[in-house]
């Protein structure tokens, strides 16, 4: 019988619920406890692949294809697991298969509710993902905040899950803020006490209560807290705001979560070791050289959009003994600028992430052209690659025309084009090419120096390829082709000759980089960006460095 820890959030959205449930994840591994987990979303959606970048943030790709919340990224960068679709439920997917059913007719006769048939679907996702996962213990994170009205249902679902399985196989645990009153210089509990007594009033009584809080909390408000929402003290864990997201797990496990959770649920567990992440952190706050890197994207302004990109970065730059120093330039603003040295002068390497449509489009381009005639690495991520085909073929042709036909359909060089199968499409929801497939590695490429192996696996979301009719005329240019998909002969990687380190791949590697394990790609983008010499980028060590 496999046991659930439901984690929901009160008070405030974004209090790290995601993070403390990744980190939950890593202490129970730690122990050799297996884990799977899923993440509950409101939205009537059924996922966000169809939302802004602005509305939702990035769209995490699983290695079976489905478009989910970048909280996934989270979960399999800490546990070092691979999600499934299994790991995302949204209302939007539970109230189409519940009216799927009807118009079946599987519920002749009756009348649909949200009790019990809603929670029955929502439920049945969980014991999904228990029993195709095989996991000991399954994490479920409530998406939203208590007392959203979109998230009811959940809240039901999880409350009902205790007589289901019996209650000393379920846990809860509620992550919730202190807000700090400056005028009286104090953290208040209050907001955490309403948001325990709207869990009660659905019938949740939470096990375990996590308090973030931009102060250090002291132990008198730790009393009140287990006082008046009626947890016992060891069981309020103080959430204090950290410099680096990997330190959470060692928090937790100070606060001695990993032993109530393993005591509350009687699971039998070996003891802790976090060695290597005791180690992680400790590199982390070894003050390191920086090595600066600007991120040209449209969507700047929110940076989660490009949350696992940050993230690859990160890792990469610590592998390579630097602190990363990213700065995010609009291309919007690139394209206006005039010259592009003036925003991109102190860049050491420069990347260029994924998007949709034609806004911002020529910044890019822009940005391209000067790492390529700069000789300055350049790293593009899908939308990135098209930039870097879309430029070259404009020196080639001596013409602004080249283009992707996402932009302009009718251009006269579509370097960049639909897929085959994509032209063919009517609708629009989960139907890229999406998630896992292989590429076939050149020996003697920048892609297979880093990978050190010609046949990889890499996950992909887009609609448009290389058109293939321009093959030759770019190859003379200096292009190499150095992966290829064997399915179908796609473009999946380009680099560039005579340049120390220009490169384009048509998925999106920053899914596989862990904080432990860089993904190669990123991991050699930046060891050869690290040496680039720029003015201004290296600022001196900090005396402590020394
Ligand atoms: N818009 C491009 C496509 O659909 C690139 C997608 C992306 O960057 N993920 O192919």
């Amino acid at each position: 019988m496999p046991k659930y820890i439901f984690v929901t959030g009160g008070v405030l959205s974004s209090v790290g619920k995601g993070i403390t449930v990744a980190s939950i994840g890593t202490i129970l591994k730690s122990r050799g406890v297996t884990v799977a987990v899923q993440k509950l979303d409101p939205y009537l959606n059924v996922d966000p692949g169809t939302m802004s970048p602005y509305q939702h943030g990035e769209v995490f790709v699983t290695k079976d294809g489905a478009e989910t919340d970048l909280d996934l990224g989270n979960y399999e960068r800490f546990i070092d697991i691979e999600c499934t679709q299994d790991s995302n439920t949204t209302s939007g997917q539970i109230y189409s298969t519940l009216i799927t059913r009807e118009r079946r007719g599987d519920f002749l006769g009756g009348t649909i509710q949200i009790v019990p048939h809603l929670t029955d679907e929502i439920k049945s996702r969980f014991k999904k993902l228990a029993e195709k996962s095989g996991a000991e213990v399954i994490l479920i994170e409530v998406g939203g905040t208590v007392g959203d009205i979109e998230g009811q249902p959940f809240l039901e679902a999880i409350r009902q899950m205790r007589n289901d399985v019996g209650k000393n196989n379920v846990l809860y645990i509620h992550v919730t803020f202190l807000p700090y009153l400056n005028s009286t210089q104090e953290l208040k509990t209050k907001p955490t006490q309403h948001s325990v007594n709207e869990l009660r009033r659905i019938g949740i009584q939470p096990d375990i209560i996590a308090c973030r809080s931009d102060y250090p909390i002291a132990e008198n408000l730790r009393d009140k807290v287990s006082l008046f929402c009626d947890v016992e003290k060891k069981a309020v864990i103080p959430l204090v705001t950290v410099k680096s997201i990997y330190e959470i797990p060692l928090v937790l496990e100070e606060y001695g979560v990993g032993q109530l959770i393993i005591d509350k649920l009687g699971i039998t567990a070996k003891t802790t070791d976090l060695k290597h992440w005791r180690e992680l952190v400790e590199r982390i706050k070894t003050p390191h050289e920086p090595v600066r890197i600007a991120l040209v994207g449209k969507y700047v302004e929110l940076n989660d959009a490009y949350y696992s990109v940050r993230e690859a970065l990160y890792h990469a730059a610590l592998f390579n003994n630097r602190s990363l120093d990213l700065f995010w330039v609009h291309s919007e603003d690139l394209d206006k600028c005039g010259d592009p040295d003036s925003l991109l002068r102190t860049a050491q390497g420069i990347i260029v992430p994924g998007g949709f449509g034609i806004r911002g489009i020529e910044g890019m381009v822009k940005a391209a052209k000067y790492a390529r005639e700069n000789k300055i690495p350049y790293f593009g991520l899908c939308l990135g690659l098209h930039i870097m085909v879309i430029e070259l073929a404009r020196q080639v042709f001596k013409s602004d025309e080249p283009n992707s036909t996402e932009f302009v359909p009718e251009t006269k060089y579509p370097v960049i084009d639909y897929m085959l199968e994509q032209k063919k499409l009517q609708t629009k929801g989960g139907n890229m090419r999406l998630g896992n497939y292989p590429c076939h590695l050149a020996k003697g490429s920048l892609a297979y120096k880093a990978y050190k192996q010609t046949d990889i696996l890499e996950r992909h979301r887009h609609r448009l390829e290389f058109n293939d009719k321009y093959h030759d005329e770019l190859q003379k240019a200096g292009m190499v082709f150095s992966g290829i998909c064997p399915d179908n002969n796609l473009v999946e990687i380009c680099e560039m000759k005579n340049h120390p380190w220009m490169l384009g791949c048509q998925f999106h590697p920053e899914f596989l980089s862990r904080p432990q394990r860089p993904h190669p790609l990123f991991r050699e983008f930046i060891g050869v960006a690290k040496d680039v010499l720029r003015e201004g980028a290296q600022p001196p060590l900090p005396l402590a460095a020394k």
